[in-house]
């Protein structure tokens, strides 16, 4: 049988990692499946690990880089007994306890389980976007919208994401473009309202990015009118990808509770339908998405792990 702990943590951003924190300093054990390096945000450290400057995390007066807050968190995790496997988890069983995840042929068991996968940002696809990711080009208005002063952007995307940020992005740019790829935007109503009355946003209705331009930092996006094939280039210094996010719930389709677009569902604090099984971070968020918002359900799940264990017999052999 497969070592078994206190704490199974699945998922290394800053949820995990404050689940980590929390759960080592309650002398539970925790065991993180950090992840394997990959270039999406499944990667250890999440999201972040895609950002530079984080400007937002309370307590860096000067800012910090994405990477480098991911391993200060992992740091200080360590520090009080966390310990880390840099492997993907695979498989869950959630259906008998203890619960048990598979990475790599490797059994892991535990009495509790805290998901922290996060979400993704759905992306174009190219080359160019993922070499300047980080660089201009960015998933969040919100964390890098200030960068921009009196710059000429653009969004991609037609939907509620994709508009909202258009109109944060005016409180910084002094042009925003939305480039969405048909004549008509998803977005509400009353999104669309507010975006056709700000003059700062104009639309390139019909038209796909070809190409983000730019060799160490975003200058214009290649921009292809999907009607007239004619090629243009639009000077821009930012560009921000605003199609759509999607959780990383694959592993838990069919035993935990996922609402329509999939994001695990989290009640009375952040446990799922599974008794000993939390949720935190962007896996069941799709609202604040913060790496700030997300440390703190981070802490919550390990407090409500630490309760829900503490309620439990103590020996295994009642499982
Ligand atoms: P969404 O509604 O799925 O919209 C995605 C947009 O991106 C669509 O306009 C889509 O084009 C476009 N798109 C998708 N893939 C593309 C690609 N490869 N290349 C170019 N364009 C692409 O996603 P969302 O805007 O993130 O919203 C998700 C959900 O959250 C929605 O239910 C939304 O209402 C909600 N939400 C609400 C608010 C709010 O109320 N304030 C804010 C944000 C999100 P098509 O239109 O052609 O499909």
């Amino acid at each position: 049988m497969a070592d078994l702990r206190d704490i199974l943590i699945l998922g290394s951003g800053p949820a995990g990692h404050t689940a980590a924190l929390y759960t080592a300093r309650a002398n539970l054990r925790p065991l993180v499946l950090e992840g394997e390096p990959s270039s999406t945000s499944d990667q250890p450290g999440g999201q972040l690990m895609l950002t530079t400057d984080v400007e937002n995390y309370p307590g860096f007066v000067d800012g910090v880089q994405g990477p480098e807050l991911m391993a200060i968190f992992k740091e200080q995790a360590t520090r009080f007994g966390a310990e880390y496997l840099t492997v993907k988890a695979t498989d869950v069983d959630l259906s008998t306890r203890p619960f048990t995840v598979r990475a790599q042929d490797q059994e892991y068991s535990g009495r509790a389980v805290i998901v922290a996968t996060g979400a993704r940002s759905l992306m174009l696809g190219l080359e160019s976007e993922r070499r300047l990711l980080g660089y201009g080009l960015s998933t969040c208005a919100t964390c890098d919208g200030f960068f921009h002063r009196g710059e000429q952007i653009a969004v991609v995307g037609g939907g509620d994401s994709a508009v909202e940020e258009a109109l944060f992005l005016t409180r910084f740019a002094d042009k925003v473009t939305v480039v969405h790829r048909r004549d008509a935007l998803r977005a509400s109503k009353i999104m669309q309202e507010r975006a056709f009355k700000n003059d700062k946003i104009e639309f390139r209705w019909d038209s796909v990015v070809e190409e983000v331009l730019g060799d160490t930092k975003v200058s214009g996006v290649r921009l292809r009118h999907v009607k007239s094939e004619k090629i243009s280039d639009l000077p821009v210094t930012g560009l921000f990808v605003a199609i759509g996010h999607a959780p990383n719930t694959d592993l838990f389709r069919g035993q935990l509770d996922l609402d329509d677009a999939g994001y695990i569902r989290t009640t009375d604090g952040t446990r799922t339908n599974i008794e000993g099984v939390f949720a935190c971070g962007d896996v069941q968020d799709h609202i604040y998405r913060q790496a700030i918002t997300a440390a703190g359900s981070g802490c919550m799940a390990a407090i409500d792990a630490e309760r829900w264990l503490e309620a439990q017999p103590q020996t295994p052999t009642n499982w």
